[in-house]
This record gives C-alpha cells, structure tokens and sequence, in this order.
C-alpha cells in the first residue's frame, strides 16, 4: 500500500484510554486486607494436571489459587452461583484493567450485568511487571486452549484434555448434565499464573514460561455468590506447547476462606448494572 504524505503525522496522534477507571467504582482494599487477616479454611480442591474442577465461594469469603509442586498455569471460569448465565467477561474485563490483573483489579461479569464478580485480594506474582518483551502474568487476552483450534491448526488431530474439554468435562459432572449442555457453559478465561503477550514485531500472541513457583498464589475476595471451575492446563508452565500431553503439568490447589464474623460489617454486594435496558426503545 502507498502511504499518504502524512502518514507519519497520523502515527504520531497520541493514545486516548479507551476506559479511565477514575470514575469506576472502586474495591475497599482497606476493608479486604483486615477481612484476609481473620481468615478460617473452609475447603480446599486440588485440580490434577491437565483435568479441572469446581468449587464454590460465598459472597464476602475468599478464595486462593496456589502453584503447588511446579509451574502451573490454570484457565479459570466464574460463574454467579445464583444464575449460571451471568459468567466472568474476560474481553470487558480486559477493557477496563487491561490485557493482565493483579491486586486491586476484577473479573467483570457479562451483560446485563456488569459487576464485579470477584476482586484480586493478593498476587505473589505482583512483583513482575511487564518484562522487555512486552509480557506480565495473569492474563485476559487468552481465551482458553481448545479442542477447535487445535483442530483446525492440525489438520484435524483430536486432543481431550485442552482445558476447554477439561472445563467442559468438571460441569458436566458438577451440574449432572450432558457434556453439550455443559459445554455451553464454558467462557473465556482469566490465564491464572500464565506469563503472555503481543510480539512487538507482529503483534501476535505469544506465552513464555510461567515465572510461578511452588508456593506462589493469587487471591480473590468474592464480591457475589460463586461457582468456580479451573482447569490445570496441559501446557503446563506454558514455556512450549499446550494442546499435547508432552509439556510437565503440575496440579493446582484451590482453597476458600471465610473472613470473621462481623470484619465486613457495612459491606454488600455489588447491585446488578445500573444501564435501564431500554435500548432507547
Ligand atoms: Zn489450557
């Protein structure tokens, strides 16, 4: 293609932030960080390699997914206990926070709901940042290995444990429905512990190895009644390949917690979206 005469001048126009946060209604981090003081363990699951599983969370208890024998990445779904139709929006999430979350930051839920599902409490990853390729840990960016995609990239090969099929699977036994019905349920993921990004070259999608360690977590205070599912990717760290049984694949723990009686004394959770759903009808 030719360039116009001012092409530069047109790349030189600034960036606008698309969604300034200034005006979104903010967590009370002060508030989360006495409740996560008084924690008691209330259950915990461990989610073998390249499988998931589910699990609930109260609204007001938080929940903590922790790298336990080796660099883990988990693709992680939410759900609202209540309405298993209003799910985690990983593409508004990433509007509004950006394509990677840490502390202080949600997992939005879809339309018409619009609210914060769950806030990053603590993130062990926090001290990484965005490295000089351009990547950072935890990312929105990602929709989740599947079995499509590797399909189609393939020529047609047939692999059961992305974590799609891993998600799909955990409803399908936790809801006691068939694998088509839960399958439905399964959205696009917040890539837990997964370290990723954009090629500055050719601005594709990349991941690298996980800089997670046994020990490390990442902790969520649940601002509405939960379920949960996640699934130990089969890419394992991430550091390779995933849609193949050949990457090391470690499992991950999942534990909930209830802060003390009366610490959140004041606090409710978020109303649904404030929009009159009209539509100027
Ligand atoms: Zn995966």
């Amino acid at each position: 293609m030719p360039q116009p005469d001012d092409a530069d001048t047109r790349r030189a126009v600034k960036p606008v932030i698309c969604y300034p946060v200034e005006t979104l209604p903010q967590p009370d981090m002060t508030l989360y960080a006495q409740a996560r003081k008084t924690l008691t363990k209330t259950g915990e699951v461990l989610v073998p390699p390249r499988e998931a599983a589910t699990f609930a969370v109260s609204a007001g208890h938080f929940f903590r997914i922790t790298s336990v024998e080796g660099p883990q990445v988990g693709d992680l779904n939410l759900w609202c206990r209540d309405d298993l139709s209003e799910k985690f929006y990983s593409g508004k999430t990433r509007a509004l926070h950006g394509a990677h979350l840490t502390t202080g930051e949600r997992m939005w839920s879809g339309f018409p709901h619009l609210r914060p599902m769950a806030t990053i409490t603590h993130d062990t990853l926090g001290w990484y940042g965005i490295d000089g390729f351009g990547g950072s840990v935890h990312d929105v960016i990602g929709t989740r290995c599947d079995p499509y995609t590797h399909a189609l990239l393939s020529d047609g090969g047939q692999y059961h444990h992305c974590c799609h099929s891993n998600l799909t699977r955990a409803m399908a036994t936790s809801l006691d429905v068939p694998l088509a019905e839960a399958e439905a349920h399964v959205h696009d993921v917040l890539n837990v512990f997964m370290c990723t990004g954009f090629t500055r070259d050719t601005g594709q999608y990349f991941m690298k190895a996980s800089p997670v360690r046994p020990g490390d977590y990442l902790e969520f205070f649940a601002e509405i009644n939960l379920m949960g599912a996640l699934s130990a990717c089969p890419g394992g760290d991430c550091s390779a390949e995933h849609s193949s049984d050949s990457a090391a694949c470690y499992p991950l723990l999942v534990e909930t917690f209830a802060p003390a009686q009366g610490v959140l004394q004041g606090w409710t959770p978020p109303l649904h979206n404030a929009y009159d759903r009209k539509h100027g009808v």
